[in-house]
């Protein structure tokens, strides 16, 4: 073999693959995309026809974004397990913009109300009020409850703790939101005061148990009079209730759903999963969801423990959520249902309407 004979030079390569000769050199140094021969007097770079689809790849994945490391995984892999690599990356991708949008859209919401305050210092113009009910049940299985729910004029929230420790470890959570009911909440403020209010929780759990065997999810909204801030981390959810339609409004940060988002997993097949306990983020690990809720006289917002969802499909919990118009008769019913599904789990739930 000479060599170089069916070889083409950088530049005829650069021009075919649309890529620069400058790129190729990179690709080089970063293992992409080797060349198939290097004159070893010249140290002119020669590439193989062959060559060309993997330089077309290696372009299209840097255009998607897609780091370099990610980059090499899916050029060593076959076509099919390629793409699903591929859809895995932009899974990721469109997860992290959601959660980048709902601060966007949390932040233009809170200086809106900030500007807004000028106009009418400190006041909602709106005044809704809250009509709530919650319990907390140990279910028919669990030897304890670990869950803790609450509700009043301005908090509602429910924490399933995890650990040892988990029931001591929810109540404190809970506990250290408590202040919040009794505070008045201008809108414009919300923000610094949510934050502030995870930040002592934070401490709390700390402080009543060892953060790294104990836990605990917390999904908490705040009330400020026409607005409901909302704080969400862990695996227990948020749903709204509005013109018949339920809508869940948090996003479960546990191991399922991150494959479901990846498109690995099925809703269907994620019932059975054995990872299907198993959390992404909880308190004192990970950053909170923050959001701002414009609320509407007649929605009907419900917190839940994970032992509702996993058990209770949610075309029943919107039956239940319409036929009970009670706040208190809502959170019986659920409760029940969940026990009637044999109650493997502590089971939680907060029913509050916008009146
Ligand atoms: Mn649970």
């Amino acid at each position: 073999m000479s060599g170089t004979g069916n070889m083409l030079t950088i530049g005829t390569f650069a021009r075919a693959s649309r890529l620069s000769p400058k790129a190729l050199r990179l690709y080089d140094e970063l293992e992409l995309l080797r060349p198939a021969r290097v004159d070893p007097d010249s140290g002119y770079r020669y590439y193989a026809v062959e060559q060309l689809e993997r330089a077309r790849l290696v372009a299209w994945l840097r255009r998607l974004g897609m780091p370099l490391a990610g980059i090499r995984e899916v050029c060593a892999l076959e076509p099919a397990a390629a793409a699903r690599e591929i859809r895995a990356f932009w899974a990721r991708v469109e997860t992290e913009t959601a959660v980048r949008r709902d601060l966007a859209g949390f932040l233009v919401d809170h200086l809106t109300a900030v500007g807004a305050a000028g106009v009418v210092p400190g006041k909602d113009t709106t005044m809704l009020e809250l009509r709530y009910a919650a319990h907390s049940d140990r279910g028919l299985v669990r030897p304890s409850n670990q869950d803790t729910a609450y509700a009043g004029t301005r908090l509602l929230a429910v924490a399933d703790g995890f650990g040892p420790e988990g029931a001591p470890v929810s109540g404190a959570a809970v506990e250290a939101l408590r202040f919040l009911d009794t505070e008045e909440v201008p809108a414009g403020n919300v923000l610094n005061l949510l934050e502030e209010a995870v930040r002592g929780a934070t401490d709390a759990v700390r402080d009543v148990a060892d953060p790294a065997e104990n836990g605990t999810t917390l999904t908490a909204l705040l009330w400020t009079g026409s607005k409901l801030a909302l704080v969400h981390i862990g695996d227990s959810r948020a749903y709204l209730l509005r013109d018949g339609g339920l809508f869940r409004i948090t996003h479960d940060h546990s191991v399922v759903q991150s494959l479901i988002d990846e498109g690995r997993l099925t809703p269907e097949e994620a019932g059975s999963h054995p990872q299907r306990t198993m959390l992404l983020k909880a308190l004192t690990i990970g950053t909170p969801d923050l959001k701002l809720h414009d609320s509407r006289r007649g929605d009907r917002y419900l917190l839940c423990s994970d032992g509702l969802t996993a058990v209770v499909p949610e075309h029943r919990i919107r039956e239940l959520l319409t036929a009970n118009p009670d706040p208190e008769e809502a959170v019986r019913s659920l409760v029940d249902a969940a026990n009637e599904a044999g109650g493997p789990d502590n089971v939680s739930c907060v029913v509050a309407d916008v009146v």
